[in-house]
């Protein structure tokens, strides 16, 4: 059986048999860590991957920012 250590905690882990070179372990905090990571290095590497979520964010915000401004009355 391998143990590795977990990139984000440092804790000790055994890797999912199905799971190829798995480097953080299951808790949730790295999970979300690791995606975070992933999708940091992700918008480094890929200048439309970047610009298609700014896009969407810029969507979300305006469509939050309107509904926010709209008059109740
Ligand atoms: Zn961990």
């Amino acid at each position: 059986m391998t143990i590795r250590k977990c990139l984000i905690c440092r804790k000790l882990f055994t890797p999912h048999r199905h799971v190829k070179h798995q480097q953080t372990c299951s808790d949730p905090e790295c999970q979300r860590e690791r995606r975070r990571r992933w999708q940091q290095a992700k918008r480094k590497a890929d200048k439309t991957y970047a610009a298609r979520q700014r896009k969407h964010t810029d969507a979300w915000l305006t469509a939050a920012s309107t509904k926010a401004c709209k008059p109740t009355a």
